[in-house]
């Protein structure tokens, strides 16, 4: 059972996968195989398929994401789109520094705070990737990793801009190789990253920020995972695009 004091979220990032008519599909089963719990649910399909996704969401209980955004508002940016553009679609949340962004794209934490702030300042919810890879874990460099990019990812977010900002925890040797971190591993880093919140931007923010896990989520380890003190919800790659196993992650967030 995830915190009373914190309402959970259950995230799908689809990656690189589902034209617009896939996606149209992925959704009308998600929506037809729902009950209502306490979880707030969110797809975060790719940017081509975000219209025809917003459109098959319109009236739904879940809400749209998009997995990544350029700072700038407009410009000669080739190939980037910007945090206007994903609003106008309807887009409620971002996924900002995912780990395929910082090691596969080179994407640094001092880009990534500038996408938190342009997500922000356009309305919606970042969600703020963090997380060590095997060689840190192994050379015991988890919680100095994981605060420091949250203190570099962070930087120039207003306290009162906090209540707006969703983390994800994601181990990057757990993502997407089957092999998740264990309660007590997640659970050990989200107490750190809520520690180092506080300290950052004061208690009562610390304490109400939601903290999500990724990294090889499943129907069968999210019960024990979101059990969790700290562990505030989920951010689901691979079992998001299998509507039944996504519901039963979203059902183990109470
Ligand atoms: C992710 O893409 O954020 C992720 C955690 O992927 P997976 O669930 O497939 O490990």
């Amino acid at each position: 059972m995830t915190s009373p004091r914190r309402k959970p979220l259950v995230a799908g990032n689809w990656k690189m996968h589902r034209t617009g008519p896939e996606a149209v599909e992925l959704i009308q089963q998600l929506r037809d195989g729902y009950t209502a719990g306490r979880a707030e649910v969110m797809v975060a399909p790719p940017f081509t398929a975000l219209e025809a996704a917003s459109r098959a969401l319109d009236g739904s209980w879940i809400a749209l994401g998009a997995q990544n955004v350029h700072w700038e508002a407009q410009g000669a940016f080739t190939g980037e789109i910007s945090a206007g553009m994903l609003k106008a679609l309807g887009c409620a949340y971002v996924i900002v520094g995912h780990s395929e962004r910082r090691h596969l794209f080179g994407e640094t934490d001092s880009w990534v705070s500038k996408k938190v702030r342009a997500v922000l300042h356009a309305g919606m919810r970042p969600v703020v990737c963090i997380g060590e890879t095997l060689a840190e874990r192994d050379g015991g460099r988890t919680l100095e990793v994981c605060a420091s990019q949250l203190n570099g990812s962070l930087a120039g977010v207003a306290v009162e801009e906090m209540t707006h900002v969703v983390l994800a925890y994601e181990p990057v040797w757990a993502i997407g190789t089957g092999r998740n971190a264990t309660p007590a591993q997640a659970q050990e880093v989200h107490a750190h990253v809520r520690e180092q919140l506080v300290r950052l931007f004061g208690r009562p923010v610390g304490e109400s920020v939601r903290i999500l896990y990724g990294g090889s989520v499943k129907a069968d380890n999210a019960v024990e995972l979101l059990g969790q003190a700290d562990v505030d919800g989920a951010l689901v790659g691979g079992a998001s695009l299998k509507a039944q196993e996504f519901l039963a992650i979203v059902a183990a967030a109470g």
